[in-house]
């Protein structure tokens, strides 16, 4: 691959305007410099070069930002708005939003690394789809009545109902692999529910949240409802999760850091929701059509370069169309063109990072020396860039740390199937537990499969389609609480009993 030139170059008008401005925090309403006056770099993974410096916030500014989302909360202009203004403040966002989806995709190609292409349909269009949703919502929180069940409140004395209210100020941390989408995800349900926010993007990739936190103001959201917060996790993140005044953490990240997270929440007995970690099984049957498998266990594991929470990143396939399958993964993965995000020919950029370039190497490296095969793949792309090729990978068992540990990278682990009553165990032989494909043309086999993969969501045919409809979230180490569809209403709201005497 020939060297990258500056990116910021190739950058639309109104994206290069936003990345020359000066980044601050965005708190009570105000564009502020962290209080400690420090700044941290944020850098292009296609060149390594620097794009530009962010307010580096701290606990000082967590304080200040906590403590103006509690007002915001109790007095002020938020609490008195109807569900139906609530409702149209996030249409207004997502407006915004769309009308601003070549920048913003623009500013995640550079900022993340991920193709231009798929920033523009999938991230942004998902974030404006998931602002949407979420919008309706705002005005179909509902409590119950409900008849009384014992002698000591006798139903024609006592009326009992129960209110939905909003949880209070909530702390949101997200990751790098989509910022803009989880920035979106996020602040739909908390918005909707009429909470207010301290959103703290990943250190790797703040830009588009801030963009979004101007598209907030500029929507008209009062002052104190959203503020976000850049900077890094062990400090701003730790301080907002330990913040008197925060009510609620809604994490999405690694499972050790969920794990660190959940502990210190409960010191002050936060509400806490965790979107963690995966290692999703991709089940190919030989009667699939495999016209559409071989691509799709690809995609699966190769969208994103990987960087996936989802990843189809253990590949299980019945041993008769073993082979075929897998060297039609290889084949889709040498034909894919890897490129800087910012070009629109990319189909797959750098890794986010340096370190996590590094990451996944390491993990390439332990493969090969536990004896694992690369089919294709398997080699850093030189230069200044975070590139890595697709790589497949054969000839591994259960124990090698490849199949183990998540990589969140172009790395998928292929497996033959020689019992198919083995597959749920073969399947749920993993501490995770988000995602998993099936691929098969007999319904009657998927029917029966699909209750014995542990996993929050189960796709077939298909690979890592969402719908803001669906709850998302995962079994066991992938974390706690489902988000999306009417399901992530109960994350955001406390049930308030009341019981009349009448
Ligand atoms: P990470 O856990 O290192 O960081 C995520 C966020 O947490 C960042 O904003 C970071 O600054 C912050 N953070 C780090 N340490 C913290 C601390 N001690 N206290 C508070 N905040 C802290 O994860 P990452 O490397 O940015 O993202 C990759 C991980 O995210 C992968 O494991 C992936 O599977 C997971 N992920 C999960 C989902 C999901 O929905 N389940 C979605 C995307 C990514």
């Amino acid at each position: 691959m020939d060297a990258i030139a500056d990116q910021r170059a190739r950058l639309n008008k109104a994206a290069a305007d936003f990345v020359a401005k000066p980044k601050k925090l965005l708190i009570d309403g105000e564009w502020v410099d962290a209080k400690s006056g420090k700044t941290f770099s944020t850098v292009d993974p296609a060149t390594g070069l620097e794009i530009t410096r962010l307010a580096e916030g701290d606990a000082a500014d967590v304080d200040v930002a906590a403590r103006a989302a509690r007002r915001a909360f109790e007095e002020g202009e938020w609490p008195r708005l109807r569900p139906r203004d609530r409702q149209r403040l996030l249409l207004k966002l997502a407006d915004l939003v769309e009308a601003h989806a070549d920048e913003l995709a623009e500013i995640e190609a550079l900022d993340n690394g991920k193709p231009v292409t798929y920033a523009r349909f999938v991230d942004v269009n998902m974030a404006v789809d998931f602002l949407r949703y979420m919008a309706g919502w705002a005005t179909k929180i509902e409590g119950t009545t409900l008849d009384l069940s014992t002698g000591f409140t006798p139903d024609d004395q006592f009326f009992a109902y129960v209110r939905k209210e909003a949880v209070g100020v909530v702390g949101q941390i997200i990751p790098w692999n989509f910022p803009l989408v989880m920035a979106a995800w996020k602040l739909g349900p908390a918005l909707a529910t009429g909470c207010t926010v301290l959103l703290k993007p990943a250190e790797q990739t703040s830009l588009s949240a801030l963009r979004l936190g101007e598209l907030v103001m500029e929507a008209g959201f009062p002052k104190g409802v959203v503020n976000i917060i850049t900077g890094f996790g062990g400090t701003a993140g730790a301080a907002i999760v330990e913040h008197p005044e925060v009510d609620k953490i809604a994490f999405t990240g690694s499972t050790a850091v969920g794990k660190l997270i959940g502990m210190a929440a409960m010191k002050t007995m936060k509400r806490v929701s965790l979107e963690l970690g995966g290692k999703s099984p991709v089940v190919v049957m030989a009667d699939a059509n495999l016209e559409t498998a071989i691509p799709g266990a690809a995609m699966a594991v190769f969208f994103n370069m990987g960087q996936v929470c989802t990843a189809g990143s253990r590949l299980f396939v019945e041993r008769k169309v073993f082979d075929q399958v897998t060297e039609g993964v290889a084949e889709v993965a040498k034909s894919m063109k890897i490129g800087a995000g910012l070009d629109p020919a990319s189909q797959l950029g750098p890794l986010v990072s340096a370190v996590q370039r590094d990451r996944v190497m390491a993990y390439i490296q332990s493969g090969l020396a536990e004896g694992g095969r690369a089919l294709t793949g398997g080699q850093v792309i030189g230069g200044a860039g975070c590139f890595v090729e697709p790589t497949v990978f054969v000839d591994v068992n259960s124990s090698m740390k490849v199949v183990r540990e998540e990589i969140f990278g172009p790395v998928v682990v292929a497996q033959p199937i020689d019992d198919i009553a083995n597959i749920p165990a073969m399947a749920n032989d993993t501490i995770y537990g988000l995602g998993a494909s099936i691929w098969s043309n007999n319904l009657s086999f998927v029917h029966r499969l699909v209750p014995k993969i542990k996993a929050g969501t189960v796709w077939v045919n298909c690979h890592n389609f969402l719908d803001p409809a669906l709850p998302f979230g995962g079994y066991k180490q992938s974390g706690v609480g489902r988000e999306m569809g009417r399901a992530v209403l109960d994350l955001y709201t406390e049930s308030k009993s009341v019981l009349m005497q009448i």
